[in-house]
């Protein structure tokens, strides 16, 4: 797997605004935010898509979204939307896993 952009991101290779980094993963802002809040929580580990993790990255998983509930705390979100786009009928577009953490407005259901 090529290194990811967010990977180049976490490097200072290129540009980007990281709000959390601990050992296994990091958080940025979305250079496209879909709401007044949107961050992504992503695994230091080169894990292309969610359908290509494994069940040896439970704990990793499971730990994303701890990060998630952080970041969240932290941007004094009590209220988010949480995504995870996996593969191209799901508009995934960055193939490094990523959870998307979106706050600050309402949110329809379904999603469309
Ligand atoms: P996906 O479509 O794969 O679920 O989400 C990829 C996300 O990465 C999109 O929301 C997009 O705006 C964001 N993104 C793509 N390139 C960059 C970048 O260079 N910097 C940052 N901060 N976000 C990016």
């Amino acid at each position: 797997m090529d290194e990811s952009i967010f990977i180049k991101i976490l490097k200072k290779e290129i540009p980007g605004e990281i709000v959390y980094e601990d050992n296994d993963c990091f958080a940025i802002k979305d250079i496209n935010p879909q709401a007044p809040i949107h961050m992504l929580v992503i695994p230091k580990k080169p894990i292309e898509r969610l359908s290509e993790a494994s069940p040896q990255d439970s704990v990793l998983l499971g730990h994303l979204l701890t990060v998630v509930r952080k970041v969240a705390k932290n941007r004094g979100l009590d209220s988010f939307r949480v995504a995870i786009n996996d593969g191209v009928d799901a508009c995934q577009s960055v193939y490094q896993l990523h959870i998307h953490v979106m706050g600050g407005r309402g949110f329809a259901w379904p999603p469309g």
